[in-house]
């Protein structure tokens, strides 16, 4: 089990609602997105009109969900949420499709994993408003068309390269979200411990910020450790020596790598020589998936410089071995 998977849902998900932002001017960091959204989303309501169809891509735990239940919220609609490994038939889309009112948000998150069949009712759906559904089958089989009304579509993705192109292209608005800074992440950290009603310094606000791998929701799950040490270990507030214990009571370590980070580098500095080696092998020799290693485990990697991904294979850095304090290998 990965302490600080961002993937997986816990009953901790509970308190998570009640620290997820509910308003733009409430949503950290992510400055492009914001502004672009604003505009977007204050034109859409001044006209009076539903608004464009909006893919947003990024690794898990970055805000993707929150987003789209804030474009809800800002647009004063309904959300319906689903996702698309869940929807197996073309009758369970069209099920929630024609439940939605005029302007509602339909989110569909991991959109990538739609099957074929889902995926062509939602062509004519957010193209049209239409729903063009096949009724029975052999001779008797008749298509039908229903109007539906115009919503927005919402889809989550932590890999846009394979959504398919025609579903792509049916985007009007694509947004990338990027790793949190340190800043925002504290921010972040500094109102999430406000709400859960525990007394912290900047400095211990920071302290969790910089090993939350760029994550608001690792962030969130870090401080949530720190206050169960906190509570037991000492007299309540949390300061930058507290939290570092905490975390390395948890083994999360100074750059925010936990044991999966580690492993990984380690074999790829200790059985492949620091690379190239290429996914399968690298799956193998960890145990660990392939979708995991590429949607959780690499982003970060790559984007503090850890890590390359080449057409050759993985390829670590003089950083990665430095991080055990071991000699980079000579070329
Ligand atoms: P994703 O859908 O991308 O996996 P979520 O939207 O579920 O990620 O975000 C995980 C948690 O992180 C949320 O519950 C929320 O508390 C927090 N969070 C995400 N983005 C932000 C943000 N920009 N500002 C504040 N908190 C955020």
């Amino acid at each position: 089990d990965r302490l600080i998977d961002a993937t997986e849902q816990s009953n901790e998900d509970v308190v998570d609602r009640a620290i997820r932002p509910k308003l733009l001017a409430d949503y950290t960091g992510q400055p492009h997105v914001k502004q672009q959204m604003e505009i977007f989303i204050e034109a859409a309501r001044s006209r009076g009109e539903a608004l464009d169809h909006l893919l947003i891509f990024g690794p898990p735990g970055l805000g993707k969900t929150t987003l789209a239940n804030i474009v809800a919220n800002e647009l004063n609609v309904s959300i319906k949420t689903t996702s698309g490994p869940v929807l197996e038939k073309a009758g369970d889309l069209a099920a929630l499709l024609t439940n939605l009112e005029e302007g509602d948000v339909l989110f569909i998150d991991e959109i990538h994993r739609l099957s074929p069949q889902v995926e062509e009712i939602l062509y004519p759906a957010m193209e049209d408003y239409q729903l063009d559904l096949m009724i029975g089958e052999g001779p008797a089989a008749r298509s039908i068309k229903l109007d539906l009304p115009a919503f927005t579509l919402v889809g989550a993705t932590t890999r846009a390269g394979s959504l398919t192109s025609p579903l792509r292209d049916r985007f009007g608005i694509v947004q990338r979200l990027e790793f949190y800074s340190v800043a925002d992440l504290s921010t972040i950290v500094g109102r999430s411990a406000h709400y859960l009603n525990l007394q912290m310094c900047d400095e211990g606000a920071i302290e969790i910020a910089k090993r939350s791998r760029g994550t608001p929701r690792i962030a969130n799950r870090l401080l949530r450790r720190v206050r169960d040490y906190t509570q037991v270990k000492s007299d309540g507030t949390v300061n930058a020596e507290v939290a570092e214990l905490a975390l390395n009571m948890i083994d999360v370590d100074k750059s925010g790598f936990d044991y999966m980070d580690r492993k990984y580098l380690l074999a790829i500095i200790e059985k492949f020589m620091g690379g190239p080696v290429g996914l399968d092998n690298l799956a193998a020799a960890i145990g660990e998936e392939k979708e995991t290693i590429e949607d959780v485990i690499e982003p970060y990697l790559i984007q503090q410089g850890f890590i390359q991904r080449t057409p050759r294979g993985r390829i670590v850095s003089d950083n990665a071995y430095h991080h055990f304090g071991l000699l980079p290998k000579q070329e």
